[in-house]
């Protein structure tokens, strides 16, 4: 059966297991962090920002988001300078961003650029390897957990191309992943559950028929898009990664989905936005946008970046790379 993230994990604790020892280890490490960011003078402060100006991703946010460079725990999920080879070849490439709580990051790029690769490194997709930087979420190492931990702790991914689950229901496969998520012992009870699935895919302009049909089995594009975000609304993660979800979906369809994450968005919820085109962004307004080419970040701004780059193309935010980035 699938996580939530959609694939098994490498290895499965069993219940009940005690947690290994670098977990106790990442949070002791959280704490003393914490105490010594509380006690640094405003000035080093103050020359740590101005170092931050420098990188291109750090621009954008900092107009808006001081306060969240001030204090490196503050709720966010932080990529810092991140690799990621598959076999011998390089594709996310030094790679640094920041999504707090609260807003909505749109990733840009032309395809191939490494987008849906750092989606799926972000959910812990065992074919990417990841050689150097760190992906910390509210603090905590994401590297060093397990895709299903990773569900658990508050991170969801919708994917860009949803897999079939043939025999499993959208109904039971929601209750087993909401029922995962719930403390050792505590049931989910079917009559709230049934009212919230319910409610939620009539927001989404889903027919209740759906639940008993398995899990995007002949669904048009459309509704296993549908069904992704049907997902995130029921899960309500603290971190929701959309890989090109407005992919294959004809106008009503990209509406109902973008008023569908809008009624989700919200200060509990920071959302990384990966599409190829500007026009979902007319639905869906980012706090920011990011453009990635070949591996790396080559601008970064507020929403009229995405306007800009429908106008200019991507061959101009190649330009502005502060080092070049080429298209394999
Ligand atoms: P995007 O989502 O921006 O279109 P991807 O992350 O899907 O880009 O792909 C980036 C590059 O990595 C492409 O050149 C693609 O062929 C390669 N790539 C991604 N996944 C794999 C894989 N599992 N095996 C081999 N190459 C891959
Ligand atoms: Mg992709």
């Amino acid at each position: 059966m699938a996580t939530p993230l959609g694939f098994e994990p490498r290895i499965t604790p069993p219940k009940g297991a005690v947690l290994p020892l670098h977990h106790g280890v990442s949070r002791f490490a959280i704490l003393d962090r914490r105490f010594s960011s509380k006690a640094q003078s405003t000035k080093t402060r103050g020359q740590r920002l101005h170092r931050m100006k420098g990188t291109p991703n750090a621009c954008s946010q900092i107009l808006g988001n001081s306060l969240y460079s001030q204090f490196p725990l503050m709720k966010e999920l932080n990529v810092e300078k991140l690799h990621v080879s598959i076999g011998d070849q390089e594709i996310v490439r030094g790679l640094s961003l920041r999504v707090p709580r609260g807003e909505v990051h749109a990733l840009m790029g032309p395809n191939g650029s490494g987008k849906s690769t750092l989606a799926k490194v972000l959910a812990g997709h065992p074919d990417y390897r990841v050689t150097s930087g760190k992906v910390l979420m509210d603090g905590e190492d994401l590297l060093e957990l397990e895709p299903d931990e990773r569900a658990r702790r508050g991170l969801f991914l919708a994917f860009q191309y949803p897999s079939e689950v043939p025999g499993v229901t959208i109904a039971n496969f929601l209750r087993a992943a909401m029922q995962s998520r719930l403390p050792e012992g505590e049931e989910l009870e079917a009559t709230d559950y049934y009212a919230k699935l319910y409610e939620k895919m009539e927001l989404l302009g889903m027919d209740r028929s759906f639940t008993s049909r398995a899990v995007n089995e002949g669904f048009s594009g459309g509704e296993k898009k549908r069904t992704e975000i049907l997902q995130l609304a029921m899960l309500e993660p603290k971190y929701a990664v959309l890989d090109e979800t407005d992919s294959g979906l004809d106008i009503d369809a990209l509406k109902t989905v973008a008023h569908g994450v809008n009624s989700l968005r919200g200060p509990d919820l920071g959302i990384l936005l990966i599409t190829h085109y500007q026009r979902l962004l007319n639905y869906i307004i980012p706090d920011y946008v990011h453009v990635m080419v070949a591996g790396r970040m080559v601008r970064s701004g507020r929403k009229e970046l995405a306007l800009e780059l429908e106008e200019r193309g991507y061959d101009w935010a190649r330009e502005g790379a502060v080092e070049p980035a080429f298209t394999r």
